[in-house]
């Protein structure tokens, strides 16, 4: 409840700031931010509208009131039935008492009910719920903290676990599925998201999984994102099969280098935009920056992507209670490639990597 109730007045606070009246949220991670309802998108209309002062209203269909009733009671609800118009009941929560609102709409609320709102006359300053959603999701909470680390451990203890299994033979559709079994056993609340690539297959960042099977002198690479109460996990882990070469292990040493370089750098107030020049630097004086494909990492929380992104570009400051990924990687096209990552977490004192799984070259049978 105290926890929801820190979470509704960080929103209220960045819309003071920005001068908004309303915020309204579909389902999505923001809404589950907001008042803990996590439910699935439907052509049904589920919005929560958010004032400036006042209580939020979530209208919601009738049927979907029991699924709200054990949520923190921060809210009141404004309940519809099949064959009732939403759209105006929901409008009719938006009108200002004099000149026109501006409205806040999370970027995850899908258009068509966006559309309505604009097709019944809603009058609004209509502005991208972002500016809100991200000030107060990038800096977790304690409650948040824990539930991340939790999702690290089990990312940590799969790859551990992969690493015990002989995977020669195997197809990345098994050892993918695999994983996603282990996940579940090591106390994941939903099946982990991510991508098992052999040999030629992991110089492609976002391979999709293939029945290529394992074979001896094959790179294999591992990412991995488990949840727990809805906050997710993210690492990856370049094994090898069989004894690797010395261009693999120079290369390892290089994203792992580039890694560590842009850990080093994680401290309060440096931008996001630097840590990704730390890894950048570092790859590059190995003479491969036309091969690292992507940008250095991304935030993560109740999604595996959102804000800040560590890319050229994003001058956000680092603060205490961000926590986003560091994941360099090195792409040989049609040979391999290599990434290392970890959820790192900005404190006062630096970077704390939530992921404890080792970074040392790991031969798997
Ligand atoms: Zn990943
Ligand atoms: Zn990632």
């Amino acid at each position: 409840m105290e926890e929801f109730a820190q979470r509704l007045d960080r929103l209220r606070n960045e819309m003071d700031r920005q001068d908004i009246d309303y915020l309204v949220l579909g389902p999505s991670t923001d809404l589950t931010y907001a008042i803990g309802f996590a439910t699935k998108l439907t052509e049904r209309l589920t919005m929560l509208v958010l004032p400036r002062e006042g209580i939020p209203q979530l209208v919601l269909p009738d049927f979907e009131l029991p699924a709200v009733s054990a949520l923190p009671p921060l809210f009141e609800t404004v309940a519809w039935s099949d064959g009732a118009d939403p759209t105006h009941l929901a409008a009719s929560l938006l009108r200002g008492s004099g000149g026109t609102p501006r409205v806040a709409v999370g970027a995850q609320l899908q258009a068509r009910f966006l559309l309505d709102l604009m097709q019944a006359g809603v009058k609004a300053g209509w502005t991208n719920g972002d500016a809100v959603m991200a000030p107060a999701r990038s800096r977790k909470s304690a409650s948040e903290i824990d539930a991340l680390r939790e999702a690290s451990r089990i990312a940590d203890a799969v790859v551990d676990d992969l690493c015990r299994q002989p995977l020669e033979g195997s197809t990345e559709h098994e050892v993918f599925r695999a994983a996603q079994q282990l996940a579940i056993d090591r106390g994941s609340d939903a099946l982990v998201t991510g991508l098992v690539a052999f040999g030629e297959n992991t110089a492609a960042p976002h391979h999709h999984l293939s029945t290529r099977t394992a074979r001896a002198g094959d790179t294999v690479l591992v990412d991995m994102g488990p949840t727990s109460k809805h906050y997710r996990g993210d690492i990856t882990r370049t094994l090898f099969l069989g004894e690797p070469d010395d261009e693999f292990r120079r290369l390892y040493e290089t994203v792992d280098g580039a890694n560590q370089a842009a850990f080093q750098r994680v401290a309060p107030g440096v931008r996001a935009e630097e840590i990704d020049a730390a890894a950048r630097e570092h790859i590059a004086r190995a003479g491969y920056a036309d091969r690292f494909l992507h940008r250095t990492g991304h935030g993560i929380g109740l999604d595996i992507h959102e804000p800040p992104y560590i890319v050229p570009g994003d001058a956000t400051p680092l603060e205490p209670g961000m926590v986003f990924t560091i994941e360099p990687g090195v792409y040989l096209e049609g040979r391999f490639g290599i990434r290392v990552e970890d959820v790192v977490l900005v404190t006062d004192d630096g970077g704390v990597r939530l992921n404890q799984s080792p970074h040392d070259i790991r031969v798997v049978p």
